[in-house]
């Protein structure tokens, strides 16, 4: 079979054999498909040996770039020792020694800008417990649970979260408190947190009951606000919810200093701080989903360390083997973990674990990419990348059809409007976000848009000229879209 054949021949199977995720197969079936076989550095390459610069990171995995050497060696030595034993009843030499590596670095960066929180009062009306029952605030993260993907790593804290108020006796606490537009995976318990409907509303019979306070989306304010004038009013709306039910939730969960999924929502200065305090104030453990930006996505190594926040759960995936192999980490404090201990048959037991958890794959794979932070001196290097960004931005915002411009560090969205005077969005079925991404991709660029909101996150090593020229073949993809129809 000549090589063409043999591309025609996997388009085919590809099409015969593949349900893609978040992918309307009809359209799918369709349209051309892009096979990818080969990357290097910030590229894939198709198997007809086009080179597209890869905008999304593989689904916001991808920090070092593509085959990179030391992290290539890494996975190849592990394979030579062991490719996977289990964690239950057992250890392995990488899942130990990430698993310090995480503690250290994960504290260090949420130590650095974190100011010492009073506790505040509590109200009579609100507590419930006693004095002995408050929480010690700013407690590192000290122990660290393996899973498979950024889901699971939320379901994971929703369980421990659940569970420890129970193993501390308190039973009523049986829910939690999640955001509009927030998005923390596609599992039962990450969906019933989850708020935004069009994924969501499907399966909202299967869900279970959560409060849902306002998204910090100033652009769109659900308070119908505007920001700078609004002392943060969407702070007074939760703490209404906290003030009503916090005997009934468990934690609140949320993605620091950006709703990702939800449209590349920056949040304003103060909210996640804001958000800790309150829950605090009302004994509401802190869930911080950190998925999408933990490893130098936002600049720095991870999103809380923008407010100085200190989580009770941090949940990380996606880049921490730098977008080479699922794993995922929930790490929390003593006092969770200790909550969990006693007798055997207490049955105070964390009963959760996956077959591939802590794989040793993974693991030596996360370990390297984490050398490279160090190595690369790569959050150091962003500044310049992000200033090239962020200056892009505000000129693209002068575009007929760009209502609104966010980033935190490397991560960023342009949403596109049909009128910029009044926010009219464009309809969901016109594609715009679709209709930008493949002009893009027809000029050598994949990037992956949500809804209306042209999303860019590239690979943090991505090289100043690289981003230049992303950056560029964007934006002729949103001129060509939107203005030259
Ligand atoms: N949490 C956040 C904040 C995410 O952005 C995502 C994925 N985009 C997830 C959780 C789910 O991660 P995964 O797709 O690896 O299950």
């Amino acid at each position: 079979m000549s090589i063409l054949d043999e591309n025609e021949h996997l388009e085919k199977l590809d099409k015969k054999y593949i349900w893609h995720p978040f992918t309307q197969m009809k359209e799918w079936l369709e349209e051309k498909s892009v096979i990818i076989s080969e990357g290097r550095d910030c590229f894939i390459k198709d198997i007809y040996g086009r080179w597209y610069l890869d905008g999304v990171s593989s689904l916001w995995v991808n920090i070092h770039g593509h085959r990179k050497k030391e992290i290539d060696d890494a996975i190849k030595e592990q394979v030579d020792k062991i490719s996977h034993s289990t964690l239950l009843g057992l250890s392995n030499v990488p899942a130990i020694k990430l698993a310090e590596k995480l503690v250290q670095i994960v504290n260090q960066s949420l130590t650095r800008n974190t100011p010492s929180l009073t506790l505040p009062p509590r109200g009579g009306g609100q507590g419930w417990g006693g004095d002995s029952e408050r929480r010690t605030l700013n407690s590192e993260l000290t122990k660290v649970f393996y899973s498979d993907d950024g889901s699971t790593s939320v379901e994971v804290a929703l369980k421990m979260a659940f569970q420890y108020w129970k193993n501390k006796g308190f039973d009523g606490k049986n829910t939690f408190l999640s955001l509009n537009n927030a998005y923390h995976g596609d599992t039962i318990g990450a969906v019933s947190v989850g708020g935004i409907d069009i994924f969501h509303k499907a399966f909202e019979p299967l869900l279970f009951k959560t409060y849902r306070a306002p998204s910090p989306y100033c652009y769109r304010c659900e308070l119908g606000k505007k920001h700078l004038g609004c002392s943060l009013a969407c702070l007074d709306k939760l703490e209404k919810i906290l003030k009503a039910h916090s005997r009934e939730i468990a934690a609140m969960i949320i993605e620091p200093m950006i709703q990702a999924a939800g449209g590349m929502i920056t949040s304003p200065q103060g909210y996640l701080k804001g958000v800790r305090g309150l829950c605090s104030k009302y004994n509401v453990l802190v869930i911080a989903d950190e998925v999408a930006t933990g490893f130098g996505r936002t600049g720095r190594m991870f999103a809380c360390e923008h407010e100085g926040v200190m989580p009770d759960f941090l949940c990380l995936s996606k880049g921490i083997t730098g977008g080479y192999m699922p794993l995922a980490v929930t790490l929390t404090t003593n006092e969770v973990y200790n909550a969990f201990l006693g007798e055997f048959k207490d049955l105070k037991t964390f009963f959760h674990g996956h077959s591939y958890t802590g794989n040793p794959l993974a693991c030596a794979a996360a370990i390297a990419c984490l050398d490279l932070f160090e190595k690369e001196k790569v959050l150091k290097k962003l500044k310049g990348k992000i200033k090239i960004l962020e200056a892009w931005l505000k000129k693209i915002l002068r575009l007929k059809h760009v209502g609104d411009v966010r980033n935190i560090g490397l991560m960023a969205g342009v949403e596109l409007v049909k009128n910029k005077k009044t926010k009219e969005p464009y309809d969901w079925a016109e594609k715009m976000g679709w209709r930008v991404a493949n002009h893009a991709r027809d000029n050598g660029v994949f990037i992956r848009p949500l809804g209306n909101v042209v999303v860019i996150m590239p690979p943090l090593s991505i090289s100043e000229q690289n981003l230049k020229k992303l950056l560029d073949v964007i934006k002729s993809a949103i001129i060509g879209v939107t203005e030259k129809r």
